[in-house]
Order: C-alpha cells, then sequence, then structure tokens
C-alpha cells in the first residue's frame, strides 16, 4: 500500500499543478467556498460573474446590499436564499472583526468560521487552507470516496482529515494541491457511480 505522500507524488505528476483555489481576491476565495456547497462549480462561475458585474464582490457590498438583491445575483448556485444569507452573516463577522486582513489572522479563524450558521468544517477548512494558507486539511465527498476506495478506510470528517494530516507533512503547498488533486482524480477516474478504474493512474495500488 502506497503512503498518502506517495499518493500524492503519483497524483501531482499525472495531473500536474491544479492552480487552486481560482479567486483574484481573498474574499472572493471566501464567497467561492460558500456558494460551491452542493453545486458544481460552473454555476458557481455564474454566480460570481454576476457579482462582479454588479460591482459587489467586496465585503462592504455585501453587508450594505439588500437581501433580495444579493440572492438574485448568486441565484445561480441553487439554495440562494440560504446562501446569500450565510454570506451575509460571515461579511457581518468580518467587518465586526476588522476586515478581511485581520479575520484571516485570527488564532481560532476555523472556530469563528464553524459559529457562523451554515458554515460546515469543509466550506471553514477551504476559507482556512485556501485564503488565510493554514495548514488544515480539506475533505469533501470525492476525498470520502476514493480513501474509502483506495486505502479501504471509512471514517466521518475528522477521521479522514487526521488520516491526512497525521501521514503528510504539515505543509500548506502539499494540502493545498492534495485537494484539488482528489477533486481531479474523483471528477476524472473514481467517479460515484462506474468508476473507471481500468484507465485510472493509481489502480495499480488501489483495494477496490
Ligand atoms: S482504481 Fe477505481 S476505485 Fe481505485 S481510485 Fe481508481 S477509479 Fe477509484
Amino acid at each position: 500500500m502506497v503512503s498518502t505522500k506517495e499518493l500524492f507524488d503519483i497524483l501531482l505528476e499525472e495531473f500536474g499543478p491544479q492552480n487552486w483555489w481560482p479567486g483574484d481576491s481573498d474574499f472572493e476565495i471566501m464567497v467561492g467556498a460558500i456558494l460551491t456547497q452542493n453545486v458544481n462549480w460552473s454555476n458557481v462561475e455564474k454566480a460570481l460573474d454576476n457579482m462582479k458585474k454588479a460591482d459587489s464582490l467586496n465585503l462592504e457590498a455585501v453587508c450594505e446590499m439588500e437581501d433580495e438583491q444579493l440572492e438574485a445575483l448568486v441565484r445561480p448556485t441553487g439554495f440562494y436564499r440560504q446562501k446569500a444569507a450565510r454570506l451575509k452573516r460571515l461579511s457581518r463577522v468580518i467587518l465586526e472583526k476588522g476586515g478581511i486582513k485581520y479575520f484571516l489572522k485570527e488564532d481560532d479563524l476555523r472556530e469563528l468560521l464553524l459559529d457562523v450558521k451554515g458554515i460546515g468544517p469543509e466550506t471553514a477548512d477551504s476559507i482556512a487552507l485556501y485564503a488565510a494558507r493554514i495548514p488544515t486539511f480539506v475533505v469533501d465527498a470525492y476525498t470520502k470516496r476514493i480513501v474509502e476506495r483506495f486505502y479501504g478506510y471509512r471514517g466521518n470528517y475528522d477521521d479522514i482529515k487526521d488520516f491526512f494530516q497525521n501521514s503528510l507533512p504539515k505543509d500548506v503547498d502539499i494540502y493545498n494541491e492534495y485537494h484539488a488533486l482528489l477533486v481531479k482524480l474523483g471528477k476524472t477516474y473514481c467517479k460515484k457511480t462506474d468508476p473507471r478504474c481500468g484507465e485510472c493512474p493509481i489502480s495499480y495500488h488501489c483495494s477496490y
């Protein structure tokens, strides 16, 4: 069985750097992390584009905007009322902390994020890793599926997070790239139904 670091090296060689997280600013990364819950990234791009065109992809604009206006902008991402409310709640917390620069430097950033209603561990870790560059491993549905099939390991969010964090160097760049590579593998080969094991670059080592 290959180690998690060896698996990382194989995936990186196969797919190359994924250049995550897409976004021109820390705030855009945070907005993207909330909007991507349960929806394809292409829908998130439409919403981000709407916000950019409305000159609203910034903290102050989101805080000041009418709820209905923000809901209309993020509508392409589904569950748009909930997501607009989450964006507003997070933006207000960030503003209370003095702005994005200060918020991202909070020692208990992950806990602050988890205290915002509607933000779960995957979103909190995505923001902590990709916006604040804190070494915290992001677990999503792709990660769970691949770990279960490849290593035969089942667990809850924290178990799988520990599985990687306890076996890898504590390195932001590795965590950043690893999550993106697992998403790539999950989308390309290790699909939910009918995984393409015959063409998969890690099939030789896989326990599935
Ligand atoms: S060999 Fe199949 S089950 Fe294993 S990681 Fe690849 S696609 Fe997934």
